[in-house]
């Protein structure tokens, strides 16, 4: 069995009540009507927010434009950008455990987890200020005696920042301090489900001095809320972090007034394990790599192909350290896998599970929901004996379970990583750098981990392949994806005419 820890009931607890930002004012949804979070893991009512119409909707991307078009933020110059986005940087690490506790709370994810993104995102603030600061075009002496060539770097203008519920702080600070340090407008949707620590940002931001209209961020279901953001003309990108369903919908929304669009969509990463291996390292990884936040993570290791030599140990050693995983209550620090976040997702992984033994797969370990007496949460699941085709093998779960398949040659292995529609990431395991290279250059992905899983670092481009997504976020480039580039052709001296050649 795994480690239970039982939440403890929220006696007393006070929801926190929540308004939406739109035009630097806080201020109620057109129609009044309030959205309540319950924590996923305890059932209390922990936030209630403001549900966005269509029209508070048009009010925020208006105000957007509007601090596009005629403010001072894109005129500023980046230093001071800059300067205003490494002082919200400190005021989120001073703000930090408020910001770790709603995020825990509305997604039902470990506190120490949830402190842990804390930091990273803070460090990514830091980042995208210092890039801001060097943001920069080009110039061309070398045209002739008469030109200049000049390419400017430009900020494109209002984005659409629409985020889900998994990572609800992290995810919103690998798009928005870029676009803002890029001099952008933005309007911002988090996910209905966890939108609390994107609603405090909202305030850290305007104390930091992000003047009004730059940061409006709305409230509400993805429906109502979402699809004006993708469509409306007076947006020039969307960056969205999501399903791949919804990702599809957006460009195409997108398309029809031909916006950039930037999608982080989701993964079925493989870790590829090849006999001469760190055994002791990759166990580790490969609990860790299936089961952090409870495998509702784009990343998430959820397909384990191991060759055949060893599949029988390295199964057997998983399913050894799997029972040692503390799964519960997401408020006690020593917990690893927290809630799922809705009874709805807990009954779609619990159906991928039962539908997998159905077709013949082995349940190792777990393999159900596990009942705890308050909340919901899934079993950390191990099936073997998984094939290709199966759903299991093929489809983001986006839950605490790892599939097994086998591998005989590194060709075999990298077939069978690449053969369904996702790229985002894989890890590969081997003594034999000459193996991961050739495992790293075959994988059709967007970051390949060697001996490692799941780490990651501020300076580290991050996108997917394929139907993972569009686009890379993180990374030096990422405040040019925010940018337009225009060219400025310069002529000096007399020019020769056209219609009468001197
Ligand atoms: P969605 O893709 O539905 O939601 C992501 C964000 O998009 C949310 O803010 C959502 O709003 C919004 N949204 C939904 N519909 C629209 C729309 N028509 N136009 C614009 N925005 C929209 O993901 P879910 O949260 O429903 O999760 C479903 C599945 O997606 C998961 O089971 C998982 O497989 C995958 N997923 C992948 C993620 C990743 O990081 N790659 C992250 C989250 C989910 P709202 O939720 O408020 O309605």
């Amino acid at each position: 069995m795994t480690v239970l820890v039982r939440p403890q009931a929220l006696a007393d607890f006070k929801p926190r009540e929540f308004q939406m930002l739109i035009d630097g004012r806080w201020t109620n949804g057109a129609e009044g009507r309030i959205i309540e979070r319950r924590s996923p893991a305890h059932g209390t009512v922990v936030s209630r927010y403001q549900a966005a119409t269509g029209a508070d909707v048009e009010r925020a991307i208006q105000a957007a434009r509007h601090a596009f078009d005629k403010g001072a933020w894109p005129r500023m110059k980046g230093a001071e950008r800059s300067n205003i986005l490494l002082k919200a940087a400190d005021m989120i690490a001073a703000r930090a455990e408020e910001l770790a506790f709603l995020d825990s709370i509305e997604s039902g994810k470990p506190i120490s987890q949830a402190r842990a993104e804390l930091a990273g995102a803070v460090d990514i603030w830091r980042y995208a200020a210092a890039l801001g600061r060097d943001l920069h075009g080009e110039s061309y002496n070398t045209l002739g005696e008469g030109t200049l060539g000049v390419v400017l770097r430009e900020a494109i203008g209002v984005i659409s920042i629409i985020t889900p519920w998994n990572f609800p702080f992290l995810i919103v600070s690998q798009k928005l301090p870029f676009a803002l340090a890029a001099g952008c407008t933005t309007v911002v949707k988090p996910s209905e489900l966890t939108s609390g620590s994107t609603l405090v940002l909202g305030e850290i931001l305007m104390e930091a001095g992000v003047p009004s209209g730059v940061v409006n961020i709305v409230v509400g279901t993805g429906a109502e809320a979402g699809t004006p953001m993708t469509e409306h003309p007076d947006v020039d990108m969307v960056s969205f972090t999501g399903s791949t369903t919804i990702g599809k919908l957006t460009m195409a929304n997108a398309a029809r007034t031909l916006k950039k669009v930037s999608l982080e969509l989701g993964g079925k990463n493989p870790q590829i394990i090849f006999p001469d291996a760190n055994l002791d390292e990759f166990v580790d990884a490969a609990v860790f790599g299936a089961y952090f936040n409870a495998g509702e993570c784009c990343n998430a290791g959820s397909r384990l192909i191991v060759h055949n030599s060893i599949a029988e140990e390295v199964v057997s050693r998983i399913a050894e350290l799997s029972k040692k995983v503390r799964v519960g209550d997401p408020l006690d620090p020593g917990t690893q896998v927290g809630a799922i976040i809705t009874p709805e997702h807990l009954a779609k992984i619990d159906n991928y599970v039962r539908n997998a033994a159905g077709d013949g797969a082995d349940i190792v370990h777990g393999g159900a929901p596990l009942d705890l007496g308050l909340g919901q949460f899934m079993a950390p699941t191990i099936l073997s004996g998984v094939k290709r085709d199966m759903a299991v093998a093929r489809e983001e779960v986006f839950g605490p379970v790892l599939s097994v398949l086998t591998f005989d040659t590194i060709e075999n292995a990298v077939d069978i990583a690449n053969s369904i529609d996702y790229g985002l990431s894989a890890g590969v395991w081997s003594r034999d750098m000459d193996t991961c290279l050739q495992v790293g250059r075959g994988v059709r992905a967007g970051t390949v981990w060697m001996n490692t899983f799941m780490d990651g670092a501020s300076e580290l481009p991050f996108g997917g392949y394929r139907q993972s997504g569009l686009g890379r976020e993180l990374g030096r480039h990422a405040v040019e994806d925010y940018t337009e580039t225009k060219t400025l052709n310069i002529h000096m001296g007399p020019r020769t005419a056209w219609w009468m050649p001197r």
